[in-house]
């Protein structure tokens, strides 16, 4: 619930749930109708090769969950995969620790590499262990493309890289929950074999569909998986879609919002949504830097485009930052999650967004942090962050 008290919008900033578009709500205040009439595939089939423009695949399937992007993993294992089988799964991050709890919970054998938070995958580490796995037990390879938790991308092509080098059959899984529509992925390009993602982040949308992208030979690795599933049933989804139904009643209203997110990606056109991401995050970083700050990403190749997590002095408690924020300026602002819980707060810069919504959360957290007594110059990081917005501007008049 947005701050009543104060009026206005609600300056909402944290890493997903994130802004709706107001086309996309209009889009989604539709009456309910018959998701069995003969005009219903009309809206159902062209959602999913838009999708696939999205993931960036042409030979890969794509699939829309009622789900959250927690329902993607589990489709993703499920579908795919047999009790037992070994996977690898790097954690660094609440997310990455979140995919190999699931994974553990639902019967996987996960060979788990712990690696230090503000750090993301190793790469040279995946592939020693493949290439010691001389007998392909290990399945697929787990990766977490944006650490949500830490602000931190990995380089998924490298991953690649590493499993082919080792020359081993593996399949790689993705989590690119909080990167697809914000950052450059290539799904075919980069060999993913699952891509899971979900609404509420760079699409735009309120949480409920689970988007997953699926290479041709995951799906044939399904044929032999033997993981319980059923609800999640790539084959039951598949059918269905073809004729552009669903094996159950689909989230209506989220449809058609997904239909006008679609259109409003393809309308900016990917790359400049790639170029808008990074340049929305680089003013956030030089506030973060102007502020003597430093960000949870340890170098800055981690450094995530979709959200920044930073680190507050020692001493001083992230919450409060948050709280004030909320309660005082109306602005909401991602906790710090897990091990990095009172350590950082987060800026989400993803989604529907342009340079003065973000200089307006810069300018809430620089407020908050001065309350709470964080010695930062007042202003410092606003005109840090305005002096690369206006050193190259989104749009040249
Ligand atoms: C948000 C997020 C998820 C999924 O969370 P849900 O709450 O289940 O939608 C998974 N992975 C990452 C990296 C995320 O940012």
């Amino acid at each position: 619930m947005s701050n009543s008290r104060i009026p206005g919008k609600n300056f909402l900033f944290v890493p997903g749930p994130t802004n709706l578009p107001d086309r996309v709500v209009r889009a989604m205040a539709v009456p309910s109708e018959d998701h069995r009439s003969p005009i219903f595939p009309d809206l159902v089939k062209p959602l999913f090769p838009a999708l696939k423009k999205v993931f960036k695949t042409e030979t890969g399937a794509a699939f829309i969950f009622p789900a959250s992007g927690t329902g993607g993993w589990e489709a993703a294992i499920t579908n795919t995969l047999s009790p037992g089988d070994k996977v690898i799964a790097q954690r660094f991050g609440q997310f990455s620790h979140l995919w190999i709890d699931l994974c553990q919970r639902i019967g996987l054998d996960v060979i788990k590499q712990e690696r230090e938070w503000g750090t993301g995958n190793d790469p040279e580490l995946i592939e020693e262990t493949l290439k010691a796995d001389k007998n392909h037990e290990i399945k697929a390879v787990l990766a977490t493309h944006n650490e949500t938790a830490t602000g931190v991308t990995s380089d998924i092509a490298a991953v690649r890289k590493a499993i082919d080098a080792a020359k081993h059959p593996a399949l790689l899984f993705v989590d690119g929950v909080s990167s697809v529509g914000s950052l450059p992925f290539e799904m075919d390009a980069w060999g993913v074999d699952v891509i899971v993602s979900g609404s509420q982040k760079g699409f735009m949308l309120p949480a409920g569909l689970a988007l997953l992208g699926v290479s041709e030979k995951a799906l044939k690795a399904g044929e032999t998986a033997q993981m319980r599933r059923a609800y999640f049933e790539f084959k039951d989804m598949l059918n269905a879609n073809k004729q552009g139904y669903f094996p159950y009643t689909p989230a209506l209203p989220l449809l058609y919002g997904l239909k006008e997110s679609l259109s409003i990606l393809f309308e900016e056109g990917l790359d400049q949504v790639y170029k808008r991401h990074h340049h929305l995050a680089e003013g956030v970083r030089a506030a973060v830097a102007a502020w003597g700050l430093k960000p949870c990403a340890k170098e800055p190749k981690w450094n995530s485009d979709t959200v920044t997590a930073i680190v507050v002095p020692e001493g001083f408690d992230a919450a409060k930052v948050i709280e004030i924020a909320y309660k005082r300026y109306n602005l909401a602002l991602g906790a710090g999650l897990s091990e990095v819980a009172g350590k950082v707060f987060r800026i989400g810069h993803l989604g529907d967004l342009n340079e003065l919504m973000v200089l307006g959360a810069v300018a809430g957290a620089e407020m908050a942090m001065l309350d709470v007594g964080i010695p930062v110059t007042a202003g410092s990081g606003v005109a840090a962050a305005q002096a690369v917005y206006r050193a190259n501007p989104l749009l040249t008049v």
